[in-house]
C-alpha cells in the first residue's frame, strides 16, 4: 500500500484513497445503477460511430469497401447487439460488464486492423494513427475499474502492434513514429483513468464519512434526549419527558380520547421525617422502590414520571372515572404494601404510603393539562388534609378509606 502511494507520489498522481472492504462494496452498490446505464449508453454511442467509420473505409480504402461493411455490420454490430442485451441483465455484476464491453471493443479493433492490412493500401498507414482512438475508448470513455483499464489498455496494444508490420509501406521509422504517438497517448490515458478513479473514491469517501458522522451526531442526539428526559435515580421520564410524551399523545390519540383523560399526582407522605431518620440514602432507594412498585402497576399506555423530590405523576389516556379510581387506588394499595419500615410518620401508620390526587379532564391542549394538573394537586392536599395515605378526585370525590390502614 505505501509502496504503491509513494509510486503515485513519484509519478504525479493523485494518490489513489484506500476503500475497506465493506466501503468497496457499500461504492459498488452505490455505483451500480448508475454505471449500467452509462455502460449501456456508451455502447450505442460507440456502436453507432464505429459503424459510421464504415463511411471512412470507403473513401480512404476502396479496395476493400466489402470487407470493411461485412465484418462491421455482419460481425460488430451483432456483437454490439449482444452485448446491448447482456446489460440490461441487471443481475450482472458490473465488473462482468465492463469485461464484456471491453471485450467488444478489443473484437472492433481487430477487425479494423484487419481491414487495414487487407487493404494494401498507401493511406492506410496515416488512417492507422486512430489506433489511439481504441486506447481511448478502453480507459477514458469506458472508464472501467483501474485494474481493468490497465489490462485492456495491453491487449489494446498487443492486438495494434501485432497487425503494424504487416500494413503495406509500414517501416520501422514509421513504427517509430506511431510509438510516439501511441505511448503518450496509452500513459496519458492510463493517469486520467487512475485521477477519475480517485476523484470518485474520495468523493464517495467524502459522503461515506458524512453519513457516517451524521448518524453518529444522531445517535449521540438521541441518547442526550434520551438522558435528559429521564429521571437518573428512579429512571421514570422527568417533567421534560412528559412534556414530550403528552406532545406525542397529542399527535397519536383520538380527540375524545385526550378529552377524556386524568391525571394523578402522587406524594410520598412524612418524606422529609423519613430522610431525617433514616438517612438521604435510605431516601434514595424508597424513592426508587416507590417508582418501581407504581411502574409495575400501571399498564403501559400510562406515563408515569417523577416530576421532582418525593413527587409524582401518572397520565391516563382514555381514562374514565372508574378506571382512574380503580388505578389510584391500586397505586396506593402497592406503595403501602411494599411496608417499608418508617417509624417516624406522626400517625398510625409505620411504613411508607403516599396520597394521590386525581382529576379527569381534558390534556388536549398545555392550558388544559396544567388546569387538570392543578386540580388533582389540589385534590392531592385535601388528602394529605384528611389524613394521608389515600386518594381522592378534585371536589366530587371524598377519600377513600385505606384498606390497610389499621395494619
Ligand atoms: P408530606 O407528607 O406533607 O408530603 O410531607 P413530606 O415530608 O413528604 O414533604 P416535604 O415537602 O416537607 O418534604 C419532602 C422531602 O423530600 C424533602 C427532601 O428531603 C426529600 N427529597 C426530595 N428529593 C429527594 C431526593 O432526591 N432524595 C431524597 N433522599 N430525598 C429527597
Ligand atoms: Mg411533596
Ligand atoms: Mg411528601
Amino acid at each position: 500500500m505505501s509502496i504503491a502511494r509513494s509510486m503515485d507520489h513519484w509519478l504525479g498522481l493523485a494518490a489513489l484513497p484506500h476503500l475497506t472492504e465493506e466501503q468497496a462494496a457499500t461504492y459498488e452498490r452505490g455505483h451500480t445503477a448508475d454505471r449500467r446505464r452509462i455502460l449501456s449508453g456508451l455502447t450505442v454511442t460507440l456502436a453507432a460511430l464505429y459503424l459510421l467509420y464504415a463511411a471512412v473505409d470507403t473513401m480512404i480504402l476502396p479496395g476493400v469497401v466489402w470487407l470493411s461493411l461485412g465484418l462491421r455490420f455482419g460481425l460488430i454490430l451483432p456483437l454490439a447487439l449482444v452485448l446491448v442485451r447482456f446489460q440490461a441483465v441487471p443481475s450482472r455484476s458490473i465488473r462482468t460488464q465492463e469485461i464484456a464491453t471491453l471485450a467488444v471493443s478489443m473484437a472492433g479493433n481487430l477487425v479494423w486492423c484487419l481491414v487495414l492490412v487487407f487493404s494494401h493500401s498507401p493511406a492506410a498507414l496515416d488512417y492507422f494513427y486512430a489506433a489511439v482512438v481504441f486506447q481511448m475508448v478502453v480507459t477514458i470513455a469506458l472508464r472501467p475499474s483501474l485494474d481493468l483499464a490497465f489490462k485492456a489498455s495491453l491487449a489494446t496494444a498487443v492486438i495494434n502492434y501485432a497487425f503494424i508490420g504487416f500494413l503495406a509501406g509500414a517501416t520501422p521509422g514509421y513504427i517509430a513514429y506511431h510509438l510516439a504517438l501511441y505511448v503518450p497517448t496509452f500513459v496519458l490515458t492510463l493517469v486520467a483513468a487512475h485521477q477519475i478513479e480517485a476523484e470518485r473514491r474520495r468523493a464517495f469517501l467524502q459522503l461515506h464519512e458524512n453519513d457516517t458522522l451524521k448518524r453518529e451526531l444522531s445517535r449521540q442526539n438521541d441518547a442526550l434526549v434520551r438522558l435528559s428526559a429521564t429521571d437518573p435515580l428512579t429512571q421514570l421520564p422527568n417533567r421534560r419527558g412528559t412534556e414530550t410524551e403528552i406532545t406525542r399523545m397529542r399527535r397519536v390519540l383520538k380527540a375524545h380520547d385526550l378529552h377524556n383523560s386524568a391525571v394523578l399526582m402522587v406524594d410520598i407522605d412524612h418524606f422529609k421525617a423519613f430522610n431525617d431518620s433514616y438517612g438521604h440514602g435510605a431516601g434514595d432507594e424508597c424513592l426508587k422502590q416507590v417508582a418501581e412498585a407504581m411502574r409495575r402497576e400501571l399498564p403501559a399506555t400510562i406515563h408515569l414520571a417523577r416530576l421532582g423530590g418525593e413527587e409524582f405523576l401518572a397520565v391516563l389516556p382514555g381514562s374514565e372515572a372508574t378506571r382512574t379510581a380503580i388505578l389510584a387506588e391500586r397505586l396506593r394499595h402497592a406503595v403501602s404494601a411494599l411496608a417499608i419500615r418508617h417509624d417516624h410518620t406522626g400517625d398510625r401508620n409505620s411504613h411508607i404510603t403516599v396520597s394521590i390526587g386525581a382529576a379527569c379532564g381534558s390534556i388536549a391542549t398545555d392550558a388544559a393539562f396544567a388546569h387538570l394538573v392543578e386540580t388533582a394537586d389540589e385534590a392531592l392536599y385535601a388528602v394529605k388534609a384528611a389524613g394521608r395515605n389515600g386518594w381522592r378526585f378534585a371536589e366530587r370525590h371524598s377519600v377513600l378509606p385505606a384498606k390497610d390502614e389499621a395494619a
